[in-house]
């Protein structure tokens, strides 16, 4: 089957390899759609690093063409649509028995992604139905999901609360989203791009702000009566939004700091700030165990505004040229 794969760093081709063998509980799939996941070019550019070969794609939909004789227990058969989790986990190690699959440390196992090709082979687990009404473009965007329900995790907030989400990509958006839906007050975007400002305001955003025309502390603080806010959401991947934060945090707020940062920025905090405020700062990673929930989202997002446009595996590069652009918010594969 042919998958898209990084064999050397700054270059990803599309090549015939074999797909992994069937073991009793995984489950053969056809992909339909793959996205340009926020993370696919710098895996390309090994900004960040993954072992070669890579195999590119995390954020996928299909039809299930063939299962494994014990893969029973999730209740899917031949035909059924499905949205793949791209995080396959042992289930029995350490950090698994912890509820913390995403840290799963098994070898062979982890973030092995290759969804970016004509078929997948994944354990049961890996594998949802896609809920009734929702478009297999939609669901592809399950990974976001679970991503974005992972900082409401960390750090839930309460009905009035005020927030703030820096970045308006699929992922802030559907923070966004998510936030409104929990009640959050003041809820403010920052973003750069036009488009995106006016997508996060139909998308619920009750201020936005533009950091490029916008000193987004000063306005910030005017919005919130200088109380600042309680969660401050950094999903943008600027790390000249890292410091910010620091200023717009609340008393006893919470800093998420959710993005990927191409230049591996250092976080300097002064002492005195997370001293008086009574600061928590607290890093984004993984998504233990939310698929299954970001797949009960699917349906109560509004999640086909962000579709851009669709391009056929063979020319997986314009897409990523495509994404680049920063012209949309979402690009898609064919496969
Ligand atoms: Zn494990």
């Amino acid at each position: 089957m042919k998958a898209v794969v990084v064999e050397e760093l700054g270059k990803a081709l599309l090549k015939e390899v074999p797909l992994r063998e069937m073991g009793p509980e995984d489950i053969k799939v056809k992909i339909d759609l793959c996205a340009v996941g926020g993370a696919d070019p710098y895996a390309v550019t090994g900004e960040i690093p993954f072992r070669l070969p890579y195999y590119i794609g995390y954020q996928a939909s299909g039809t299930i063409v063939e299962m494994g004789k014990d893969a029973i227990s999730m209740g899917l058969k031949v035909g059924d649509k499905v949205t793949l989790d791209q995080h396959r986990y042992c289930g029995s190690c350490y950090n698994c028995r912890h509820g913390r699959e995403t840290f799963c440390r098994t070898p062979g196992y982890g973030y092995v992604d290759s969804l970016m090709a004509e078929y997948g082979m994944v354990h049961q687990r890996q594998v949802f139905k896609v809920p009734e009404g929702v478009e297999m473009e939609e669901a592809t965007l399950t990974e976001v999901i679970g991503a974005a329900l992972q900082p409401l995790e960390l750090a839930p907030f309460n009905q009035g609360d005020r927030v703030m989400v820096i970045g308006a990509g699929s992922c802030g958006l559907t923070i966004l989203q998510l936030c409104k839906l929990r009640g959050a007050l003041k809820l403010t975007v920052v973003e750069p791009l036009e488009f995106k400002r006016k997508l996060a305001l139909e998308l619920g955003a009750q201020y936005v702000l533009d950091p490029n025309t916008q000193d987004i502390v000063t306005e910030g603080m005017k919005i919130t009566n200088d109380m600042g806010y309680d969660r401050v959401i950094e999903a943008s991947g600027d790390s000249a939004m890292i410091n910010p934060c620091i200023d717009l945090a609340a008393r006893c707020g919470k800093i998420l700091y959710f993005a990927i940062y191409p230049d591996h920025p250092d976080i300097i905090v002064p002492y005195d700030k997370l001293w008086f405020k009574e600061l928590t700062i607290h890093g984004v990673f993984g998504q233990s165990h939310m698929f299954p929930r970001a797949v009960n989202m699917l349906p109560l997002l509004n999640l086909k505004p962000y579709r851009g446009p669709t391009f056929p595996l063979e020319d997986f590069m314009d897409a990523f040229d495509a994404h680049r652009t920063n012209k949309y918010v979402r690009v898609l594969v064919k496969c």
